[in-house]
């Protein structure tokens, strides 16, 4: 199998992991950048991420149009992909959804969404929040749908993981696929606790600079702890056969797990 084929098989695991783990539902998408070709990068057409398999995955520019020519319904906000990989060339790979629990922190820009709980640490100290209406004016329909308003998006995600929308969702933004839906999982986990904590009173425990910074401490996407979240959930979501890994370790498929 070629380097593509299986950079197409994370890609669909991806999209299969986000819907079973309820980042994603109808609406919702993931890109990875093509590993040759860091001005293309490979997205689904318009297609709920639960139902994207292999030949759904059309590959586009970075000015979020596809490279080939395309007769099927693309995504209409395909741009946020396009603006970050294009703003952020440290990035491999772009979540964009509107998970609910995320959405307060959105709308309540004044209380930030920080990292309270480990598997949330790698959102980073800082998660800004993007309101389209800042520029565009309070006229649009919220949505990312042309290349300029992806280039502000991307803009006010400057060097951070993850942007909140206001009203609308987020987008994260990692170096490596497997990290991106790992931190797109933790990321309304992470908001739940916090709101929760919130309801409790008193002041709130963040995760310091010095524990963030020691978590992102050699990571790695291959990593024995980080592997296991993304064999886990593959196996769950009914995708433990198209699992691969290019360090050539050991690979667990769930042979009794069918969906
Ligand atoms: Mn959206």
């Amino acid at each position: 199998m070629s380097k593509i084929d299986d950079i197409m098989k994370d890609l669909v695991i991806a999209n299969r992991i986000l819907a079973n783990e309820d980042v994603v539902d109808a609406y919702g998408h993931v890109s990875i950048r093509h590993p040759d070709k860091p001005n293309h990068f490979f997205l689904s057409r318009s297609l709920a991420p639960e139902l994207v398999e292999f030949d759904d995955i059309v590959e586009f520019g970075l000015d979020g149009q596809p490279v080939r020519d395309e007769k099927r319904p693309l995504y209409l906000e395909r741009f946020i992909h396009a603006g970050i990989l294009e703003a952020r060339p440290d990035v491999m790979a772009v979540v964009h959804a509107h998970a609910e629990d995320i959405l307060p922190f959105g709308i309540a820009a004044e209380t930030p969404l920080r990292p309270v709980i480990h598997a949330g640490s790698f959102i980073g100290a800082h998660v800004p929040v993007w309101d389209i209406a800042e520029t565009f004016g309070d006229s649009t329909n919220v949505l990312v749908s042309n290349i300029e308003q992806a280039r502000d998006l991307a803009k006010k995600l400057a060097g951070n993981n993850v942007v909140l929308m206001s009203g609308h969702g987020f987008a994260s933004a990692a170096k490596s696929l497997i990290e991106v839906v790992r931190m797109s999982v933790y990321l309304p986990r992470n908001a739940r606790v916090l709101q929760k904590a919130k309801t409790l009173g008193g002041k709130i425990r963040y995760l310091s600079q010095g524990e963030i910074d020691a978590r992102n401490k050699g990571y790695s996407p291959y990593s024995t702890e980080t592997w296991r979240t993304w064999e886990y959930w593959a196996n769950k979501c009914g995708c433990g056969k198209l699992l691969n890994r290019p360090d050539g370790g050991p690979i667990y498929v769930h042979e009794h797990k069918h969906k």
